[in-house]
């Protein structure tokens, strides 16, 4: 099983995680130009793709699904709210999943779980291959105890660092923004994304990402230093994804 970022941040996400076979890219909210040349450093085309999960209708996760989803024929599993609150939805290829039960694309085992955020039905993820699972949270303005049980004991998890707090309340931000982004169905700061990563079991980890960082609000450093401080070192695993470089293939053995 591995994966890897064609980008990661609000001006568009797209992860694909790929086990045999099996690939299925998470959200695409870069365009379809930007998605062919960012699968081709990879080593991949759209055609090798195997269907596209969404997490929700916010532009950066979606703005590029449905235009892929026509040309190559993927199907797109998201919630029924996802699914109402998408006008441009590509009918013919949406197939809907229960936030609560887990489905199965080819060689994925793929457990979806609910969080907060201003989204009609937002879920996040959990990618399974044999005894190996991989998790992701972006999107999120709060952690609950059910989100902590989905990431706990993870081969590798792919989390928000979102925004340092006290960047985002001296930035550039108009005060409704700021509010949104720090509120409870906003995006996680790089405190509340330390607190949930020490409380998880990260003995199996074999890699952490951090993801969708604020270009505006955070900093790399910044949002390493949070994680680094969590885990009481800065190991080789540990690494950013990028809005633009997106995060070379990582294998999970
Ligand atoms: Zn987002
Ligand atoms: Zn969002």
């Amino acid at each position: 099983m591995r994966f890897a970022y064609l980008g990661s941040g609000s001006k568009g996400n797209a992860l694909i995680v790929e086990a045999g076979d099996t690939r299925v890219l998470l959200d695409c909210g870069l365009p379809l130009v930007e998605v062919d040349a960012r699968l081709a450093r990879l080593g991949l085309m759209a055609s090798d793709l195997t269907a596209i999960v969404v997490t929700h209708e916010h532009g950066d996760h979606i703005g590029g699904v449905a235009k892929l989803a026509r040309r190559n024929k993927l199907p797109v599993w998201l919630t029924a709210g996802t699914r109402a609150a998408w006008k441009a939805a590509p009918d013919e290829w949406v197939r809907t999943l229960s936030p609560h039960r887990p489905i199965t694309i080819g060689a994925l085992e793929i457990v979806p779980y609910p969080v907060p955020h201003d989204a009609r039905e937002p879920c996040q993820y959990v990618f399974g291959h044999a005894s190996k699972r991989v998790g992701v949270l972006t999107d999120a303005g709060s952690v609950t105890p059910y989100m902590r049980e989905s990431l706990t004991g993870l081969d590798a998890l792919l989390l928000e660092f979102n925004h340092d707090r006290q960047m985002l309340l001296n930035g550039p931000y108009p005060a409704f923004l700021k509010s949104r982004v720090a509120g409870p169905k906003g995006h996680l700061s790089n405190a509340q994304a330390a607190e949930l990563l020490g409380s998880l079991d990260i003995s199996r980890l074999q890699h952490l990402v951090l993801t969708h960082l604020s270009e505006t609000n955070n900093t790399p450093e910044h949002a390493l230093a949070a994680a680094s401080e969590v885990l009481g070192a800065q190991p080789d695993w540990l690494v950013c994804a990028h809005q633009d470089a997106g995060l070379d293939w990582r294998h999970v053995n």
